[in-house]
């Protein structure tokens, strides 16, 4: 699930100013997560594992490295999601071409990888600039338009969901 808010709400909702965008360059190794994906020191290396194991979250990873102005982070939140999402991406693209997005995945949650991966495309979506109320209001574009409260889901997310629980099922976790 996505959401796009407006320019002017997200400025009011804005309140913790503009990421640093200057960041020593380093070379980065491919389980590593970039600079522009921030997490907290519990989740990085829980995700970072999972980047070791799943072709298509780094390249989901590699795609949001080199995007330009653009700052992803996953948190794990307890806030309220609307009843039939299971994970939040909260878009704010700002004027001067500044992309924010806030990925919120519930704690606990079995399905981490695949809701992980699903926000992660999301994040390429709003990279691509795809135009999800435009697309929501035709047939058959893979996007639609979810119930009254701006969000919408795509078919091109729940792919990208579904492809990594496989790659890391695959893969097992040897604890299991
Ligand atoms: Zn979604």
């Amino acid at each position: 699930m996505t959401v796009v808010v407006s320019a002017a709400l997200a400025l009011a909702l804005s309140t913790f100013g503009p990421p640093p965008v200057a960041f020593t360059s380093r070379v980065i190794a491919s389980h590593q997560l970039p600079p522009n994906i921030r997490t907290t020191d519990d989740l990085r290396p829980i995700i970072e594992g999972l980047l070791a194991r799943s072709a298509t979250l780094r390249q989901q990873s590699a795609r949001i490295a080199v995007a330009k102005q653009t700052y992803v982070s996953v948190t794990l939140s307890v806030a309220q999601l609307a009843w039939d999402a299971r994970a939040r991406s909260t878009a704010r693209r700002y004027k001067s071409g500044l992309l924010v997005v806030d990925i919120e995945i519930p704690p606990a949650s079995g399905d981490f990888p695949e809701l992980l991966a699903h926000e992660l495309e999301h994040a390429t979506e709003f990279i691509d600039r795809i135009d999800f109320k435009k697309l929501a209001r035709a047939n058959n574009t893979g996007v639609v338009q979810c119930s009254g409260d701006g969000s919408f889901e795509t078919v091109r997310a729940q792919q990208a969901g579904r492809t990594v629980k496989i790659e890391i099922e695959m893969t097992g976790n040897g604890r299991r």
